[in-house]
């Protein structure tokens, strides 16, 4: 575990490699799993303002659900998360051409046409953030759906907090992050030579 400021994050973060790998995956955690995506309160009115730039793009189900249930519900957990379809797909989950799953909302930040990337939560991804009264944990989600990122990110050497710096410096600030990036550097080095 690497502490920096009160985020505590762990060695998985910073040990293991991960680049997405979206030909092998196409986009596969847009409609794998059991719930929708951690939002915030902040997170879940802007994503209802934004409703109306991306609705063309969803799918016929996707709006059935939204009419219905809204963008968001409180899951299992107690956790407030994108409303699903089929009880698997992110409602915001569109389709390109050739048949990869894609987040409407980035697309239309990428087109221009809004100003919101998308949830913190899914540019995390596969960091995931826990936060406690006391600190916050910073921790690797390990998912079979990922393989090819894990492969790719060997291959390419990247670690883990380096693929996600631009999301980890959204989160936690750019002072954060170079504080970390300097910690792991360390570590790192500290393992090779077999100091630790
Ligand atoms: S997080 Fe995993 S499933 Fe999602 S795009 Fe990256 S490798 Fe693919």
């Amino acid at each position: 575990m690497l502490q920096i400021g009160d985020v505590l994050v762990s060695l998985d973060v910073v040990e293991r490699e991960f680049v997405c790998n979206l030909s092998a995956c196409r986009g596969a955690c847009c409609i794998e799993g059991d719930a929708g995506a951690p939002i915030t309160e902040e997170e879940h009115a802007l994503l209802k303002t934004l409703l109306p730039e991306v609705w063309d793009d969803l799918t016929p189900a996707a709006r059935e659900v939204i009419r219905a249930q809204g963008v968001a519900y409180v899951d299992e957990e107690g956790d407030l998360v994108t409303s699903i379809v089929n009880g698997k797909d992110c409602v915001f989950t569109c389709y390109g051409e050739d048949g990869m799953c894609m987040c409407a909302i980035e697309k239309a930040f990428r087109e221009g046409r809004i100003s919101f990337y998308k949830p913190l939560s899914c540019h995390l991804y596969p960091v995931r953030i826990s936060r406690y009264p006391s600190f916050t944990a910073v921790n690797y989600h390990r998912w079979k759906i990922c393989k090819a990122a894990e492969v790719l990110g060997r291959k390419e050497v990247v670690k883990v907090y380096r693929f996600l710096r631009e999301p980890l410096i959204r989160c936690f600030g750019q002072e954060w992050y170079d504080e970390l990036d300097g910690a792991a550097e360390a570590y790192l080095q500290q393992k090779e030579r077999g100091e630790l």
